[in-house]
């Protein structure tokens, strides 16, 4: 399993096709709608309900694009292995 590296800033891990997933703590409202779309990538941890990765290979890429299309205020950020931000 990649490793993922969660601080109190942000959660955030590179997936073996390359692209790194990273949520931005800070902003991370709970809504919890990436956790339902990708559930084997991102849990709302029990401390404060905020959404950290668990496994960044745990879903498909479409799916975890799909996680952080369905997030509300955009806290996924999404960038592809040469570090470009595809998303958002
Ligand atoms: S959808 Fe966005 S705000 Fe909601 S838990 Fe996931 S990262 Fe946080």
């Amino acid at each position: 399993m990649s490793q993922v590296i969660t601080t109190e800033d942000k959660s955030e891990a590179v997936r073996k096709d390359g692209y790194t997933i990273t949520v931005d703590l800070n902003k991370c409202i709970s809504a919890g709608p990436c956790s339902i779309v990708a559930p084997l990538t991102f849990i709302l941890r029990d401390t404060d309900g905020k959404a950290i990765i668990i496994d960044p290979d745990g879903d498909s890429l479409e799916k975890v694009k799909e996680a952080a299309r369905s997030c509300p205020i955009l806290a996924i950020l999404i960038r592809d292995a040469s570090g470009k931000q595809i998303f958002p």
